[in-house]
């Protein structure tokens, strides 16, 4: 077995279910409830995992944004991703959380774990240190392979699940981009990771390459069902 799961396609729904289960048993601990703006180091924590900045030079394939370092229970971030706008950093947090949980096989770390400590203070060679995951900020998700997709959209689920939405849309208009940003700022996130997490709810819709929003279709089909 490897520390790395075997690739598996994952439907949108169950993704979003691991994220919110989450949410809920960090809800039912103490010190723990999640709150916005939202801060995913205290995710990794009630995870048990570390969180460190580092400098994490550049590689053949260029800029490297955050890895994960799965047998160390350790999120490396890349300290240049600092100057990056609001939210880059939650948002690079929760997609190396979204690793541990999707793509990480628990029991070979623990397992990892155990041998590490028997191994303590004997000269015997420790057991191979397992690649870390290697996460680049890409400019469009389009691009990237599908485990990067999952690790990212688990993010999305993570920093902004739908009931916090439902109550933050109230009162609100989501075709005024002055409303978008004041929902940006109690959520803690960028400006795009909410458009995009609300046009796949079908709330808005920005036409690629234009600034104007749209009602998406289920804020039309809602619309209907209310004056039909
Ligand atoms: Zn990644």
């Amino acid at each position: 077995m490897s520390i790395l799961k075997p690739y598996r396609f994952y439907p949108r729904e169950s993704i979003e279910r691991r994220a919110n289960q989450i949410l809920q048993r960090m809800q039912a601990t103490p010190n723990f409830a999640p709150q916005w703006p939202f801060e995913a180091s205290l995710v990794a924590d009630f995870l048990d995992l570390g969180v460190v900045w580092d400098h994490i030079p550049p590689d053949s394939e260029g800029a490297i944004a955050a890895r994960i370092l799965p047998d160390q229970r350790l999120i490396e971030i890349n300290e240049e991703i600092l100057e990056k706008p609001q939210g880059f950093i939650e948002s690079t947090t929760a997609h190396e959380i979204g690793h541990w949980i999707l793509h990480i096989n628990h029991d070979e770390v623990d397992g990892i774990s155990r041998q590490l400590e028997l191994d303590l203070g004997t000269d015997d060679a420790a057991p191979a240190a397992e690649e870390p995951f290697v996460c680049r900020a890409t400019a469009g998700f389009s691009k990237i392979a599908s485990i990067e997709w999952q690790a990212q959209y688990f993010a999305s689920c993570l920093l902004m699940p739908r009931y916090i939405l439902e109550e933050k849309r109230t009162g609100r208009d989501l075709t005024k981009w002055s409303h978008l940003y004041k929902i940006r700022d109690e959520l803690g996130v960028s400006i795009s990771n909410l458009t995009n997490r609300l046009q796949e709810f079908g709330w808005i819709k920005i036409p690629k390459g234009q600034r104007q929003i749209y009602p998406g279709h289920a804020a039309i089909d809602g619309q209907q069902r209310l004056f039909g």
